[in-house]
């Protein structure tokens, strides 16, 4: 039986685990890296071309501080690495003045002093016409946003960890992990590795990997589309910042559409096609038994988006991806450790709209492992949470 010895264990190696090992390699604390499948595959929560990033955060101020830290570690790895991985086009927040993107989104700008420009109807037209634009509607055009390659970013990341001399098992599936007063042992078949810490980025396996914690985690099942376009010229990077648009209550003749959606796309990387898809929180899913057949009705709410709200794109995808998100009840990350548990670092949770911070959450894990506090403001995101209220309702 193999048996390893380490500082950290790093269990899952996906988004939020690559960038782990890369923020300990750059301090040169020894970590292992364990991976179910092989670093940038398209089993979990990270294929498919291309993630939004902003700062200017609807769904909290309070991760405004980290998507700027973010936003510094992804240049840094662009830098030193050479390889490009973010395209920094801006972003569109569009909604009825009064929505919640809007309000919300205006909420962190203030808070935060961010720079913005808010358009009215006939600005939008004029600049997007790829956006067909309702009486009343308004966007936020932050400038200091664009998108990410995931699976590149996971990829380049990884790299730089391994030129600093950390290594990766892929194809290894932990099993379990026990527990010692200071030590970790990670068992993932015939390997046993005994480390100082363990962090458990395990993503949509969170809840099958650590089952006696009781999270409250709900796995579901999101199918990105590309669709193809008519004028590729309206849909470049320069032309059409990624957007997200919140339709609030909104009704047409002929489109029915929830009232909890929020659609969002991309430009153009292709010259074909724009990835258009819905961010809401989505069917059941099983991890291991994912249902990879996408259906007409799997489909039939982005079709009635495109086909009322967007200009020169065609309803029927040229193909589709399926990808899972790991929502938690509030919709904010579960970070840190869980009580009594200081030899684990949990990243988890990130409940559709992660991958920006991935980055930053490297680095607050490797503070965690190393020196067991992290100067980052993350005490929203504490596991305490829900871990108290499952302890109460246990009795
Ligand atoms: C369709 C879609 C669109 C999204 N859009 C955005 C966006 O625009 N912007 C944004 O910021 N975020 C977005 N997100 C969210 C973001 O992609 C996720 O929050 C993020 O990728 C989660 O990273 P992770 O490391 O937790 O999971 P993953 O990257 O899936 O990594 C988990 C890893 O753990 C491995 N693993 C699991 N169990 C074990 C085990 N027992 N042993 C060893 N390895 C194991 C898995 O194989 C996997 O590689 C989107 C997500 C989806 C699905």
């Amino acid at each position: 039986m193999p048996h390893l010895t380490t500082n950290v264990a790093v269990i899952g190696v996906g988004a939020m685990g690559s960038a782990a090992l890369w923020q300990l390699a750059e301090r040169g604390v020894p970590a292992i890296g364990f991976e179910r499948f092989v670093p940038g595959h398209d089993q979990g929560s990270s294929h498919g071309e291309s993630r939004i990033f902003r700062t200017a955060y609807l769904e909290g101020p309070g991760y405004v501080p980290l998507a700027r830290r973010a936003v510094e570690l992804w240049r840094r790895l662009q830098e030193v690495s050479g390889v490009p991985l973010m395209t920094e086009n801006g972003a569109l927040m569009l909604g009825q003045r009064e929505s919640s993107v809007i309000t919300a989104t205006m909420r962190s700008i203030r808070a935060y002093d961010l720079p913005h420009e808010l358009l009215d109807e006939d600005e939008l037209r004029a600049r997007y016409p790829a956006h067909r634009v309702d009486p009343g509607e308004v966007a936020i055009y932050e400038k200091d946003a664009g998108f990410i390659r995931p699976e590149t970013a996971i990829r380049t990341a990884l790299a730089r960890a391994d030129e600093l001399g950390t290594r990766v098992l892929s194809n290894t599936v932990v099993d379990r992990i026990e527990l010692g007063p200071d030590r970790v042992r990670v068992i993932a078949g015939d390997v046993v590795c005994e480390a100082h810490h363990a962090i458990v980025s395990v993503g949509t396996w969170l809840g099958k990997l650590l089952p006696e914690l009781r999270l409250p985690l709900r796995v579901t099942r999101q199918i990105p589309g590309w669709y193809p376009i008519e004028r590729p010229e309206l849909f470049t990077p320069d032309r059409f910042p990624v957007f997200l648009r919140d339709l609030g209550d909104h009704r047409r003749a002929g489109v029915d559409l929830a009232a909890d959606s929020t659609f969002y796309g991309f430009p153009t990387l292709d010259g074909k096609t724009i990835k258009v898809a819905v961010h809401r929180e989505g069917s059941l899913a099983d991890p291991d038994a994912l249902n990879r057949i996408v259906t007409q009705e799997d489909l039939a709410e982005v079709r009635d988006y495109i086909g009322a709200f967007l200009n020169g794109v065609s309803t029927e995808p040229m193909r589709t991806e399926v990808c899972m998100y790991t929502n938690t009840p509030d919709h904010d990350f579960l970070v840190g450790s869980p009580p009594g548990m200081h030899q684990l670092t949990i990243l988890g949770g990130f409940s559709g709209h992660g991958f920006k911070f991935s980055s930053v959450m490297g680095e607050v894990a490797a503070d965690l492992a190393v020196n067991g506090k992290t100067e980052h403001p993350i005490d929203f995101l504490s596991l305490d949470r829900f871990l108290r209220k499952s302890a109460a309702s246990r009795g």
